[in-house]
């Protein structure tokens, strides 16, 4: 990401944590670890574990039985795949922090955007078969890498091995904040299987347009379905709270990347977060979109964004009222957005 300012400031929470990964002044027990305290995440990955067999943890609910080797619409098999695991310093400021977001970019993807940045892993699948105890032992080492947080980007196709490995992760003391990386394009049972799990959502509102999000993302229905699933992680989590340190305890951050020809709708977006989710939601306005391979030649997706559609957008953010929250600069070149220079963990065999 590029750099991005605080437009408003918030107050930290307040409460005590200790652990693997926490800092002195991190405070509020991460939802994980409570759960896995009172036996409510073995409950969880036990209710998560028939997906395994009839998957219905996105919205397209193929119900495929994947332990038999069927692939639904996403191709994702039962074991994670993990295409790379690091300290991310190009998150928004609370999410990474002074010492980086651990983040675990996942392969495959419940979406399929054309433009996507990581479509790489996303789309190609590019990645290496995990079991669940190397996922938690991912977690454990971006702890002792002194990262903020568990960053999971993408995640919902892994989800039954998701909850096992932060049962592992719990049990080796990691003390961190869960962030739920999503596109937004949650089904209600994912959704169900999270709550209390996840203490950060930062979900993309990419469209208010069906028209464009089937063009685009082959994602049916996603006007409705994000909104649904927006306002459910807003009733779980609320608005943003930080630690002292300034870093995200708990909260929903929602992510809009302004796409040409306003392809993302998002006057339409941003008021909708305002009326539904509430002005105080913190807002993070993305400017970083480039045309990849797979929108070469688009008549309406095929180019960056203009800096008169970039001034809209912020125009767009005002008028909704909306005041917490981060703008990225309009960049100049392609170097150094996120995805673009990312590369594979270091012994990850390209399995697709
Ligand atoms: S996660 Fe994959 S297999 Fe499961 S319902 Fe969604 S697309 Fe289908």
């Amino acid at each position: 990401m590029q750099e991005s300012y605080l437009f408003a400031g918030i107050q930290p929470s307040s409460g005590a944590g200790a652990g693997r990964g926490s800092r002195e002044n991190d405070v509020n027990e991460p939802g994980f670890v409570t759960l896995a305290t009172n036996g409510e995440l073995e409950a969880r990955a036990d209710a998560a574990a028939p997906h395994l067999l009839s998957c219905g943890l996105c919205p397209r609910e193929c119900g495929v039985d994947g332990a038999s080797g069927e692939r639904g619409w996403c191709g994702a098999g039962p074991e994670p795949r993990v295409y790379r695991h690091m300290s991310h310093p190009g998150e928004e400021p609370p999410v990474s922090g002074a010492y980086g977001s651990g983040v675990v970019f996942f392969s495959h993807c419940t979406m399929a955007c054309a433009y996507c940045q990581n479509h790489r892993w996303s789309q190609l699948h590019e990645g290496r078969d995990r079991t669940v105890a190397e996922l938690g032992g991912m977690f454990v080492s971006l702890a002792e890498a002194g990262c903020h947080n568990l960053n999971l980007v993408s995640a919902t196709q892994f989800l039954p091995a998701v909850l096992e490995a932060l049962r592992i992760a719990s049990g080796e003391g990691v003390r961190l904040p869960v962030v739920w990386n999503t596109s937004g394009y949650e089904s209600p049972a994912a959704l169900e299987l999270l709550d209390g799990v996840v203490d950060v959502y930062l979900a993309d509102l990419r469209y208010a347009d069906d028209r464009a999000a089937r063009e685009l993302s082959d994602a049916p229905d996603y006007v409705a379905t994000a909104r649904d699933a927006l306002t459910e992680m807003n009733r779980q989590v609320g608005v943003l709270e930080l630690n002292p340190d300034g870093t995200a305890a708990s909260g929903l951050i929602v992510r809009h990347l302004v796409l040409p020809n306003d392809l993302s709708s998002t006057e339409d977006s941003l008021q909708w977060v305002a009326s539904e989710l509430g002005r105080d939601t913190f807002v993070s306005l993305m400017a970083q979109y480039y045309p990849t391979k797979g929108v070469e030649g688009h008549p309406e997706a095929g180019r960056r964004i203009t800096r008169a559609e970039w001034d809209r957008a912020r125009d767009a953010l005002a008028a909704a009222g909306i005041d917490n929250g981060w703008v990225q600069e309009l960049p100049d070149s392609l170097s150094g957005i996120a995805g673009t220079e990312i590369g594979p963990d270091p012994d990850a065999d390209r399995d697709a």
